[in-house]
């Protein structure tokens, strides 16, 4: 009988769904892939590394992010940056940044644990993959680009250039202490990366020094 129930529940969603697409009217479901539903502004995706306003790498190598993971499954290692040209505004930077995503929980603890900000999730879920290998994200990955969007791993994936796909959560702060000498000294809370465009939250005005 339960079955039965569930089976004339799920017969009945399908045809107001078809109805609905006859008439017009608004519909409870989305064409997905074509069409994507706006998720929620702190949805855990994919990580991003991310840069300041001048593009200079926010990861300075510290390895706490880590040393947070309950699933043990991201690697750094950090080097010491060129005094002439420095990747970061640290002595170091994060030479070899690796997330095996087969094994993330997405409990955003990396990102809780990043004195720098430097990590932060995205909108991206899309993780599906035929090779084992390619669920190992590297920095080049993983470090945004410097026009401030999330770099997609499958490039050549018609829906890469979504924008769904290309926004990461929260606001970062945004300090940049070292590179663009027009930057020294400002402070301010920058959008997410890319072209998401949400508000800042009570505490996260914009604010120069
Ligand atoms: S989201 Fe959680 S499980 Fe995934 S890399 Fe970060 S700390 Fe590890
Ligand atoms: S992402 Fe943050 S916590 Fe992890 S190594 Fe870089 S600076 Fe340190």
């Amino acid at each position: 009988m339960g079955v039965l129930t569930e089976l004339l529940k799920g017969l009945r969603a399908t045809g107001s769904v078809l109805i609905e697409t006859v008439t017009g009217k608004e519909m409870l479901t989305t064409r997905y892939p074509k069409e994507m539903r706006e998720k929620p502004q702190r949805f855990h995706g994919r990580h991003v590394l991310n840069r300041y306003p001048d593009g200079m790498e926010k990861c300075i190598g510290c390895e706490l992010c880590a040393g947070a993971c309950p699933a043990r499954c991201i690697y750094v290692r950090g080097k010491d940056n060129d005094p002439e040209n420095p990747n970061s505004p640290g002595e170091r930077f994060g030479f070899v940044y690796e997330i095996n995503m087969l094994r993330c929980i997405f409990c955003g603890l990396c990102v809780e644990a990043c004195p720098t900000e430097a990590i932060t999730m995205t909108q991206l879920f899309e993780f599906s993959t035929t090779n084992r290998g390619d669920a190992i994200y590297t920095r080049e990955e993983l470090l945004m680009d410097t026009d401030g969007n999330v770099p997609h791993m499958f490039p050549d994936d018609p829906l890469a250039d979504m924008k769904e796909l290309l926004t990461a959560d929260g606001w970062l702060k945004a300090t940049a202490p070292a590179g663009n000498a027009s930057y020294e000294g400002v402070q301010t809370w920058q959008g997410t990366p890319g072209p998401a465009s949400w508000d800042p939250e009570p505490d996260q005005e914009t604010r120069d020094s």
